[in-house]
């Protein structure tokens, strides 16, 4: 039994909790029991007393994000627990002890049954980034969970919730470390080798998402000439050398993110075949002079709402488009889009109208997603956000 808050809910919107949805909206709230601090544990209960779940209480569309559907303390064994099976389940999956990948999502959010929360982890620092503002209030005992599970290989936590957190709240996060203090690291990924930047780096340093895709990518790349699009510290760039690419080059238009996308190759390769372009994709491959085997396209998401999902479909085709024209008769796009508000349909629509416009034929080879670490909660589908396509063009 806990003493959280009450909320009540009105008579019939109980059932998706029932069916173990994560979220309650703030439409399906009858009445809050007392005051709740922003942030809080609640207690959620139906219309005619019935406890459903406890969760972290929030102002706005998403009122409550649920925690547990069991009657107990969201407290430090709460998270140890629940921390706990996540690492579990990846340590099943092989990632844990393995020579040759020592990076990867600990923690997906509501893939996890913790809503709000990311958990990286590169080797020995864990990189956490808090999407709500319970999950803020709780970091203290995210990091307690994460020392006493990971004890002796837990070097820093560095936490990065700045740009996450809803930006209408009072409560504003700072990034900084709460363990520890490396800014940056080495980790390695099927037997490639990456320096990461979990301070000043995107996100939480790297596109930990994309690995089983690169390795996809490296599997076709022997003798290849590999466009990659959106390289950002160049992953699929890496993969693709270290699958016999014969050249490769990188664009993006960050230089700090090509700047490492070049010491990343130089890591792994001495000399190598492999030139980076900062600059604009779009213009970059308006002028590609069709001299490309493989093209990459993975672009940052185009939407981040629904009210952009129109003009974000028009991206990707445009995208799509370009990249089909210029790549040479029998090569492969390995084409992405890791909006959330898109769905797998819409990708296809909209890539399916670029080839179209290209005028070239096009068929599906691979259909691909985000990998095991990154699972997908199937009461809460929106979470399957990585769609990825392998065409082949005629
Ligand atoms: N494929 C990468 C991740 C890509 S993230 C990996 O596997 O690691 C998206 C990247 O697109 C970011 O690095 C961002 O700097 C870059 N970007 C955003 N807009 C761009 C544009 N218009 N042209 C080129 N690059 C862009």
């Amino acid at each position: 039994m806990n003493k959280y808050p009450r909320v009540i809910l009105k008579s019939g919107k109980e059932q998706s909790l029932q069916r173990f949805h994560p979220w309650v909206f703030s439409g399906a709230i009858k009445e809050i029991e007392g005051s709740v601090v922003e942030g809080e544990g609640v207690s959620v209960y139906t219309n005619k007393g019935e406890f459903l779940a406890s969760g972290h209480y929030q102002i706005g569309s998403i009122a409550i994000r649920i925690l547990s559907f069991d009657n107990i303390s969201i407290d430090q064994n709460f998270w140890n627990d629940t921390i706990g099976k996540a690492l579990q389940l990846r340590k099943s999956l092989g990632l844990y002890d393995n020579q040759n990948t020592n990076a990867f999502r600990l923690v997906h959010g509501e893939g996890d049954g913790l809503p709000g929360l990311i958990i990286d982890l590169y080797n020995d620092t864990a990189v956490v980034q808090m999407h709500s503002i319970g999950m803020y209030r709780d970091q203290e005992f995210v990091a307690n969970a994460l020392k006493f599970l990971l004890s002796k290989r837990l070097k820093s936590i560095y936490s990065k919730s700045e740009s996450t957190m809803p930006f209408k709240s009072k409560v504003k996060a700072s990034d900084g470390f709460i363990f520890g203090g490396e800014s940056s690291g080495e980790i390695i990924e099927n037997a490639c080798r990456f320096n990461i930047d979990w301070v000043k780096g995107q996100k939480t340093g790297f596109f930990l998402d994309q690995r089983d895709n690169r390795k996809l990518l490296g599997e076709y790349s022997k003798n290849k000439a590999v466009l990659n699009m959106f390289a950002y510290t160049g992953g699929f760039s890496v993969y693709a050398l270290n699958g016999g690419a014969s050249l490769v080059h990188s664009v993006d238009s960050s230089t700090p993110a090509i700047e490492m996308a070049n010491k990343n190759v130089a890591l792994n390769f001495p000399s190598s075949n492999h030139t980076s372009y900062t600059e604009d994709a779009f213009r970059f491959l308006a002028n590609a002079e069709g001299m490309y085997d493989i093209i990459i396209l993975d672009p940052p998401a185009f939407a981040k709402h629904n009210d952009a999902l129109r003009n974000a479909l028009q991206g990707y085709k445009k995208l799509n488009a370009l990249g089909i024209e210029q790549v040479k008769p029998g090569g492969l796009i390995f084409t992405f889009s890791c909006s959330q508000v898109v769905s797998k349909n819409d990708f296809r629509l909209a890539v399916f109208s670029g080839a179209a416009l290209a005028r070239r034929k096009v068929r599906i080879l691979h259909q691909v997603t985000q990998p095991a670490d990154h699972p997908v909660n199937i009461y809460h589908p929106e979470g399957e956000y990585l769609k990825g396509l392998v065409l082949f063009v005629e």
